[in-house]
Formats: structure tokens, sequence, C-alpha cells
């Protein structure tokens, strides 16, 4: 574990850098390099985020000149849509195929306040929770930001075509975000920016499953974006138990650094708490997470766990679920119970894996 205090270095995958990679400020640079005027970087930011063009040669208020000099130096698509499954109940998967053959996926999500989707932050994943698909294979590599931004624009793309939006982000999906924060920020500044995909820091979640340092880190950036952590135990053993990064960063360290969070930020977190059956969700545990709690402006999400068929953690009944949640709002603990979506296509949380699209055919 000593390993995960080290961030892995984001290996650089892409011939060239992918125009999605750039924030406003980044493309303006460039294009001050070039010889270019800065407002040119509104221009491009339009043609990408809200006429949502998929070549560059479709950039048309811009000189020959300039559209090819891009086309040369950066690319353009680098997702490839291979699967789109859609439930039963509207939530739709997709499987992409990343410019060096791994894949990941992404959720859309249909609830009555908006569309939401679910981004992957990681191809694979290093922490080894104890009961999350997405860590399975082990960690393959960093994305880059604009791989992260591309998911988004794809699934706009695809919404365009009934006049619908992505109203929401949760980065939810396979990997740990702030085990690649530097192109996850620059993926927050691109999907936020006006120019950009215009998405309210307020309608953007990012979940981590506890790297404390970059908790002080993203405290500090003064954004608004929304913060949950997946906390799944009220003690630091069980939580060692579920979660091997508790030995890294234990429990009393974490709640130190979501403190320190909240005071910076005035801002409250969600705390994921998964029920394991037998594990962690006997009502001593509900009494020990409140007492735990107690002083943090939060909100927890219950979550019940979801079938993975490599771990063998099972259900909770739905009458002791119903008893945790009451325990803890007798506490005064503010709570609901993850509303679940997407079952039938192993889309609901904990169940995305980068699958290799080759290992599948084969
Ligand atoms: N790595 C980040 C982002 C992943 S979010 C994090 O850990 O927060 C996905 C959420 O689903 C996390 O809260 C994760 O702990 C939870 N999860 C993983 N496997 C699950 C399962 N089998 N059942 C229910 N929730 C699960």
């Amino acid at each position: 574990m000593e390993q995960l205090k080290k961030e892995p270095k984001t290996k650089k995958v892409l011939d060239k850098p992918s125009i999605y990679s750039f924030t406003l400020l980044e493309l303006e640079k460039w294009l001050k390099e070039q010889g270019e005027p800065k407002f040119r970087s509104g221009q491009i930011f339009e043609w990408l985020y809200t006429k949502r063009v998929t070549t560059f040669e479709d950039m048309t208020n811009l000189s020959k000149e300039l559209r090819e000099k891009l086309a040369n130096e950066f690319l353009f698509t680098t997702l490839k849509e291979v699967v789109k499954q859609t439930s039963q109940d509207g939530t739709i998967k997709f499987l992409f195929e990343l410019y060096d053959g791994n894949s990941i996926e992404t959720v859309l999500m249909r609830h009555d306040y908006g569309n939401s989707i679910c981004v992957t932050s990681q191809c694979g994943c290093r922490l080894g929770c104890t009961f999350c698909a997405s860590t399975l294979g082990g960690l393959k590599r960093n994305l880059e930001a604009g791989e992260i931004v591309e998911q988004v624009v794809h699934v706009q793309r695809a919404l365009d075509e009934t006049d619908e939006r992505v109203s929401s982000i949760v980065v939810m999906g396979i990997g740990e975000p702030f085990d690649n924060y530097d192109e996850l920020m620059n993926f927050l500044r691109i999907v936020n920016h006006d120019k950009g995909l215009n998405i309210g820091a307020r309608h953007i979640t990012v979940s981590t499953s506890g790297i404390v340092p970059k908790i002080y880190e993203f405290a500090d950036e003064g954004m608004q974006i929304n913060f949950a952590v997946s906390l799944h135990a009220p003690n630091t053993e069980i939580r060692s138990r579920l979660m091997p990064v508790n030995r890294a960063f234990p429990l009393p360290k974490l709640m130190d650094s979501i403190r320190y969070y909240i005071k910076k930020t005035g801002r409250r977190v969600t705390f994921e708490y998964g029920l394991f059956g037998g594990v962690n969700d006997q009502i001593e545990h509900a009494v020990e997470l409140a007492e735990l709690i107690k002083d943090i402006k939060c909100h927890v999400n219950l979550i019940p766990v979801n079938y993975v068929p490599e771990r063998d953690y099972v259900r909770t009944p739905r009458e002791q679920i119903f008893a945790f949640e009451k325990e803890l709002k007798a506490r005064g603990i503010n709570v609901t119970i993850r509303r679940e979506q997407g079952h039938d296509i192993d889309a609901a949380c904990g169940q995305l894996r980068a699958k290799e699209r080759k290992e599948e055919t084969r």
C-alpha cells in the first residue's frame, strides 16, 4: 500500500494529444505560440462543445491553414463505441474502445430531474476494494483528461438526437479519480467551463475511496463540485477488511481530511455506505456510524451491495436496510437509500469493469 502514496504517471499513450484534453487557457497558450489571436480558443471551444462537430475541417470560421495545423497536432475522436446496451429502466451502458485497444464503460442514467452520466476516470483500478468489479484486473493505465471529456461529448451527441442534455455528471465509473488527479482536474475545468460543456459545479460529483492527501488538495481548489467519499464502514478495522486503501490512509486520518474539506469549502459531503451482509449492516454498526459522523455536515447514501460473481458478499434483506436507515435517522443523520438503476445490464454501482474486448470475443 506504500506505493499508493505515489501517483502513477499518466503514460502518454496517444500519438498526439487529444484536443479534448485542453482547457481554454491551455488552448490560448498554444494559439499564441502559433501567432494566432487568443480569441480563437473560444471559437474552437464552441465548435467542440456547443456545435459538437466531429472534424477540424468543420470549424469553418478558422482559416484553412489553422485547421490543418490543428489536425496535424491533435487527435479528434479517440473513443470508439463498441457496445450500447439499454436497460428496461432506460439506463444506457456504453462500452468504448480506447485508442490503444483497452476498453472502458460509461453509463447514462435517466432521472425525473434530468440525465446523469457516470464516467470512468482510469482504465482499471489499483485500489483492490474487496467488493468491487472494477479492480479485478488491476490498473491498466490512467485516462487522459480528453478521454474522460469525450465520454460526456459522445453521450451528449447521442442525446442531441432527442434534443436532450446531459444535466449532471458523477465521476463514479471505473477507477479512482484521485489516483489520476491532474487529468481529473483538467476534465472538471473543461466540462464546467461556460464555453465548454457548461455543466454547473453543483451538478458534478466526484467520489473517492479516501486518498487523503488529495482530499486536502481538492479542498484547496476552491471549486463548488459535490464531493462523495466511499466510507462503507463504521470503524477502521472493518474498513481495512473491505478497502485496502484504509491501511495506507486509516479512518481517523480520512475523517480529519473530510473535516478540513468542510471547513475550507463550507460544503457538505456525501458518504457512500454499501451494506454488505453480515459485515457492516447490523444495528450496532449504524449506532457506531452515527457516532463517527455526528459532528460532520453530511448526507449518507446507503447502497445495497450489488452482485459481482467473483465476490461473495451477500445482500442485506430489505427490512434490515430499512432498520439501518431508521436507526441513523433516529440519531439525527441525514440518510437515503440509493435507488438502483441498470441492474439488468450490469451497470449498477461496482459492477463496471474495463472489459478487454479481445477477451470477450475470444
Ligand atoms: N473509486 C471511487 C469511485 C468509484 S464510485 C470510489 O471508490 O469512491 C463507485 C461506488 O460503488 C463506490 O462507492 C464503491 O465503493 C461502490 N461499489 C463498488 N462495488 C460495489 C458493489 N459490489 N456493490 C455496491 N457498491 C459498490
